[in-house]
């Protein structure tokens, strides 16, 4: 161990050095001098909410977004709900019962500290968004509804229909607006971030690029939130939208900010399969759904073979032939286990030959049972637009009758399969979401923070709004404090130059390799690898081939690239290029991290690592540690630094749902 991370940086005074700059008239004005500017970066719900609530508080704040609105970052895709400790159900809830779950359900390997306090702002962020007139789902007499997400065994899940993303994403936009309006927020849409830059050992400002125009800009300020959203896309297919990318995550790595636990990636049992090979995205069917559906295959291989064969139908298997598997494995959680245990439960199933599509590799969702019992028009209410959803992509409307056997309704199941969702992983921050840069914070799916090995649903839009509505406008003070007297810097300052400079020069680079290759089939292919040597089931030969193939790709990525057009103006294909450069470094990182972790936890499995049930198999004498990496280079191995992690309030164990 060559190093260890403490999970507290202190702010600490401004350095010597810094009073230089008044020397040499390098302030930008004086008369700005109190005045303290942020940076956030991104508007999803971590970043909008952040920026709107840092405006509130008086800060002059810098917001941009890769989209044409705010409106339309990735968080508006999120369906099933928000998790909060109201116990509006009187069923046993409370602070430390989500403190617990959340633990819990991460595998022992997330930060105690950071869950505890996400549980208790859980509550505010709910009130927050009835007050900006988010439309919760209500009961008949009129209280906040509730339903159950994986890993729970109360029902702690607020939501807006199968649309909770959207409706909150539009809380967090209004009141973003209000402040765009009262002049504290300044908007860019259509701008990239592509480069922090680090003056005197502090962040002090980006370099992002107009995507319109294609211009480089420079923006200073006192502080830099990065809420950029998670990694999935490295897989290429995944569930996550297509222009969710990690740049500015690795680009801040590539600074020296840390990435922590990078191989914590979530897979997310219930998607819609893959279908051929033209594919480059892939839908949810949201974890909502398993309150009502259930999760089986058959019991007989032959059966299985016929509906591989598409001799038979899902609805043609009698109840007494179907295996409800997660039921029978875990009694206590039924179809609400957590995610990667769901998701390795179907890989295991379709492993063994009881796989249902033409493929072998899905498992049905059925939801007969609890129509024939509350009736279509109450299902609908709660999952109508993802019925619609699916039926759209499949043509197959889950609450048509298929067929009726001894007088019970049999209903059109969903086929779902697991797929890349979310990254628990992210860049390291400390408990006030500083980063190992000063001046650097990241909230929401790109810090590492509150998730440990596996996230549970409902989750990331918790944290994604604690952080910015309730940590974050708060813990950024402590920094500030220090930095009043001190006013932002000139963009004119060498350092900006040349990192404006850098950018410049890798946009060059990769328009004049003009190769033969598009960038998706590079990234298809960088994805096919991923998800063979780094997704669901890993082994350390199998990483270490895949960290081979990758070195490859990334070579021919450098050589055989195709980008048309030029810098100027709009080039779409330009910045995916550079997004796929920095997919490269990730991927890399996931591998690395994954082949140092000689373990099984969370969504991290390694195979040679598990109980003889399958199960994961933690190793907490060697492992019980969040991994921060250190980068070193473009093709060289980062550093592995270790955060010791220390409970307090709860006795690690073996994580057991089924009794
Ligand atoms: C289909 C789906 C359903 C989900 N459902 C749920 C759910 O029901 N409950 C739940 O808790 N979670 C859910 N999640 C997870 C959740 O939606 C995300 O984790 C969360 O929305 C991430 O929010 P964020 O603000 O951190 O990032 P994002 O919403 O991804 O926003 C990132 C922002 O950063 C901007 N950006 C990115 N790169 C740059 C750059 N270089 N320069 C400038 N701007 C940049 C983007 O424009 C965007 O504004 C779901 C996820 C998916 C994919």
């Amino acid at each position: 161990m060559a190093k260890v991370l403490d999970s507290k940086i202190p702010a600490g005074p401004v350095p010597e050095k810094w009073k230089e700059y008044k020397a040499h008239q390098r302030l930008v004005n004086p008369k700005n001098k109190l005045k303290l500017d942020v940076i956030v970066v991104g508007t999803g719900l971590a970043g909008a909410s952040a920026a709107a609530s840092l405006g509130e508080m008086g800060f002059n704040v810098i917001n941009l977004c890769i989209q044409d609105s705010p409106r339309r970052a990735h968080s508006i895709a999120a369906q099933g709900g928000i998790n909060a400790a109201k116990c509006y159900q009187n069923d046993g809830d409370s602070v430390y019962r989500l403190f617990y779950d959340t633990v819990k359900g991460g595998d022992y390997r997330a930060r105690e500290a950071n869950v505890y306090r996400l549980a208790e702002v859980s509550n505010n962020i709910i009130d927050q968004c009835v007050a900006q007139g988010v439309p919760f789902a209500r009961e008949y007499g009129g209280m906040l509804a509730n339903r159950s997400f994986g890993g729970a065994q109360v029902s702690r899940t607020f939501y807006a229909k199968g649309q909770t993303g959207q409706q909150l994403l539009l809380g967090a936009y209004s009141s973003l607006s209000c402040q765009v309006n009262a002049g504290k927020v300044k908007l860019y849409t259509r701008y990239e971030m592509e480069d922090v830059v680090i003056v005197d050992g502090r962040a002090r400002g980006i370099i992002a690029k107009d995507l319109c125009t294609g211009k480089l800009v420079r923006f200073s300020a006192n502080a830099v939130v990065i809420a950029t959203g998670g990694y999935g896309n490295t897989y290429f297919l995944s569930t996550n939208a297509m222009g969710c990318n990690c740049t500015a995550a690795v680009q801040c790595y590539r600074k020296g900010a840390m990435f922590a636990n990078p191989s914590y990636v979530q897979i997310h049992p219930t998607c819609i399969p893959v279908h051929g090979d033209k594919q480059s995205k892939l839908t949810l069917m949201s974890e909502s759904l398993r309150n009502d559906g259930r999760i089986w295959v058959p019991k007989k291989l032959e059966d299985a073979k016929a509906l591989q064969a598409g001799t038979k139908q899902g609805w043609e298997i009698p109840e007494e032939d179907r295996d409800y598997y997660l039921e029978r494995r875990y009694p206590a959680f039924g179809n609400l286990v957590p995610r990667d245990v769901a998701s390795r439960a179907a890989k295991e199933r379709c492993d063994k030959g009881f796989g249902v599509n033409n493929t072998g590799l899905a498992v049905f969702l059925d939801f007969s049972e609890s129509i024939n019992r509350l009736g279509l028009d109450v299902i609908m209410q709660r999952y109508g637009n993802l019925f619609e959803m699916y039926e759209e992509i499949t043509d197959v409307f889950p609450g048509d009758v298929a067929n009726e056997i001894n007088g019970v309704k049999y209903y059109k199941p969903m086929m779902i399969y697991p797929a890349i969702h979310y990254t628990m992983g992210g860049i390291w921050v400390d408990y006030e979401l500083q980063t190992t840069i000063p001046g650097l914070f990241a909230i929401g799916e790109c810090n590492f923070s509150d998730h440990g090995a596996n996230r549970l649903g409902a989750s990331a839009l918790m944290q994604g709004l604690a952080d910015g509505y309730f940590v974050l406008p708060y813990t950024i003070q402590n920094y500030l404090a220090d930095q009043a007297v001190w006013p932002k810097v000139s963009t004119d300052l060498p350092e900006f130059a040349e990192a404006e400079k850098a950018v410049d020069a890798e946009m060059d680079r990769l328009l004049k390799i003009q190769g033969k290759r598009s960038v998706d089939s590079i990234h298809k292919e960088l994805g096919h690898i991923m998800w063979e040597y780094v997704g669901m089931g890993r082994t350390a030969e199998g990483l270490k081939e895949g960290l081979k193939k990758m070195h490859e790709l990334e070579k021919e990525f450098d050589s055989n690239l195709f980008v048309p057009g030029t810098k100027e103006g709009l080039n779409v294909e330009l910045d995916k290029a550079i997004h796929l450069r920095d997919f490269f470094t990730m991927g890399q990182l996931v591998a690395f991290d994954a082949l140092s972790r000689n373990e099984s936890c969370g969504g991290h499995f390694r195979e040679e690592y598990q109980t003889e049930e399958g199960e994961a198999k933690r190793d907490d004498e060697n492992y019980f540690y969040v991994g921060c990496w250190e980068y070193k280079g473009k093709g060289v191995e980062p550093e592995l630094i270790k955060e010791p992690l220390e409970y307090e309030a709860i006795k690690v164990q073996t994580r057991n749902y089924k009794n």
